[in-house]
């Protein structure tokens, strides 16, 4: 790491400044400003509470719970395949409840920096030296701030094939998901990453014909691969199908729709093309070779485990420092870096991540899968709990969830929970809780559960991998 700038006797505008109100620089914002630090926080016009709050996290999950209630999709179960709340969905009605939850949800940003007497200074900033910030808010004239620290929290956007011409109404990103004029009759999407199957799922569950394009033989590889078998059933039973190992050399756009060709010689016709291509660090306006920096070719900015770039003084935390490049992980960066900022270290974030994916049906995990597991040569045991042979997952009408427990036959510790369906994603804590306190599978087999929860499917399946576990101990 570089040799920090002193500059004694000279008094910056603010000890920290923090580019970008995402979830990373939020929470540095009032971390720093909770040690009693003066900090600012540069943000573009419209977007404050970052992608997270604007394109991305909150309106995404907001959609999919509008398109779940409004297609009375979990209560088909009970009520029949022909069951809806509304015969006739239209983007009014799924943008009302996103726009409804954004707008809230700046409020609550706007009101946390200002409660925290964080300066919210609107417009694009870029390094004129390593101390001094230059902020453009489109008005003639830019302002200069200083500050004795700097952390960049200026995010991604999705990656362009440059082949590919976006006019965001036919050829779109999944920032022009949430411009659409009206529910597509068909749709391809182009990349079966997170972002790709969790929209590709609430089209088809809001009746659209999909098509997923994946290069790779196989998507979601992190996952649980039963877990991905699952997802795979429930989405061809939506009508989605899936074109892996398949690559895209071009799309042509028509009056009507676009016609997507493959590769393999196959054309596909929809009325919207949705390209789900990775996303791309926001660091070209940044300047970064005025205070010695540089982004690699994805525009993501290296940093050491305290986020501190090359350049001492200046942190780099959430999606433009790349992977996991989740909200809730930018958070934490955030939170980490501004302490360290500081001079005031904190412990480093947990090994221990949970993933969530807000496909329909939902997904989530903590810890290892088995693949990872076998790979590593550790003896373990699977736990499996059916939502359909639980009390709760009846009265829902969850017929497909699942969890799976792995524990360890030596030690008894749990090594890795996954969990298919209704709630996954809150789920989770209760085995990642364990996890973090080097918990065993008896904790979760003794423990009492309210009962009818879905909570109980950690003790039917940790009844279930201590049976398989007596077995074999039985037998040898
Ligand atoms: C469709 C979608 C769904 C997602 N779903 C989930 C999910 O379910 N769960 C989850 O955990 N994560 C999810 N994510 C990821 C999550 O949104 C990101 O991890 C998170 O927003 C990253 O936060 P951040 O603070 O790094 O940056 P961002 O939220 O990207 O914010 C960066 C901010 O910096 C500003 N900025 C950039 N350059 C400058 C500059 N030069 N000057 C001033 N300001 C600047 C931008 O305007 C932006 O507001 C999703 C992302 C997408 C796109």
């Amino acid at each position: 790491m570089g040799r920090p700038r002193v500059r004694i006797g000279y008094v910056n505008d603010f000890d920290v400044v923090i580019l970008g109100s995402g979830p990373s620089g939020q929470r540095a914002a009032i971390a720093a400003a909770k040690l009693g630090k003066k900090v600012a926080v540069v943000e573009r016009r419209g977007m404050v509470g970052g992608v997270c709050i604007n394109t991305g996290t909150i309106p995404s999950k907001s959609l999919r719970e509008a398109v779940v209630y409004l297609t009375g999709m979990n209560q088909r179960e009970m009520y029949g395949a022909a069951y809806r709340v509304k015969e006739d969905i239209t983007v009014e009605d799924l943008h009302a409840r996103t726009q409804h939850v954004v707008n809230r949800q700046v409020d609550v940003v706007r009101s946390q920096l200002t409660r925290n007497h964080v300066h919210l200074i609107q417009g694009t900033g870029h390094f004129v030296d390593p101390h001094t910030l230059e902020i453009n808010d489109g008005t003639a004239t830019a302002r200069h701030i200083t500050a004795e620290k700097v952390i960049l929290a200026t995010g991604t956007r999705p990656a362009r094939p440059s082949t590919v011409e976006f006019d965001n109404r036919t050829i779109i990103d999944s920032d022009g998901i949430l411009q659409l004029e009206g529910v597509p009759r068909s749709m391809v999407v182009v990349g079966a990453g997170v972002i790709g199957i969790e929209y590709a799922s609430m089209f088809a569950a809001l009746g659209t014909r999909v098509t997923v394009i994946e290069k790779r033989e196989n998507m979601l590889e992190f996952l649980d691969k039963e877990v991905v078998e699952a997802l795979k059933y429930q989405l061809r039973d939506l009508a989605v199908t899936f074109r892996m190992g398949e690559s895209v050399v071009s799309v042509e756009k028509y009056d009507q729709g676009a016609v997507t060709i493959l590769e393999s010689g196959k054309k596909i016709a929809a009325e919207t093309v949705m390209y789900s291509a990775g996303r791309q660090g926001v660091t070209e306006a940044l300047e970064l070779e005025n205070a010695g920096l540089k982004a690699d070719d994805r525009g993501r900015i290296e940093v050491d485990e305290n986020y501190q770039t090359a350049v001492d003084h200046i942190y780099a935390v959430g999606d433009v420092i790349g992977f996991p490049a989740l909200a809730a992980t930018s958070m934490e960066q955030g939170r980490v870096a501004a302490h360290h900022a500081c001079g005031d270290p904190i412990h480093q974030m947990s090994d221990l991540q949970p993933i969530g994916i807000y496909t329909i049906p939902e997904i989530s995990y903590v810890g290892k899968t088995e693949h990872e597991l076998t790979k590593a040569k550790v003896p373990f045991e699977v736990g499996i709990s059916r939502y359909r042979e639980l009390a709760r997952g009846q009265i829902l009408g969850d017929s497909y969830g699942v969890l799976k427990l792995l524990v360890s036959t030596e030690t008894r510790k749990v090594l890795g929970v996954h969990i298919f369906g209704t709630q996954a994603t809150e789920l989770v804590h209760i085995g990642q809780a364990v996890m973090g306190c080097d918990g065993t599978v008896d904790y979760l087999m003794d423990g009492v559960f309210n009962y009818p929860t879905l909570a109980e499917s950690y003790k039917v399946a940790a009844l279930d991998a201590t049976n398989k576990i007596r077995q074999l101990e039985a037998l040898t």
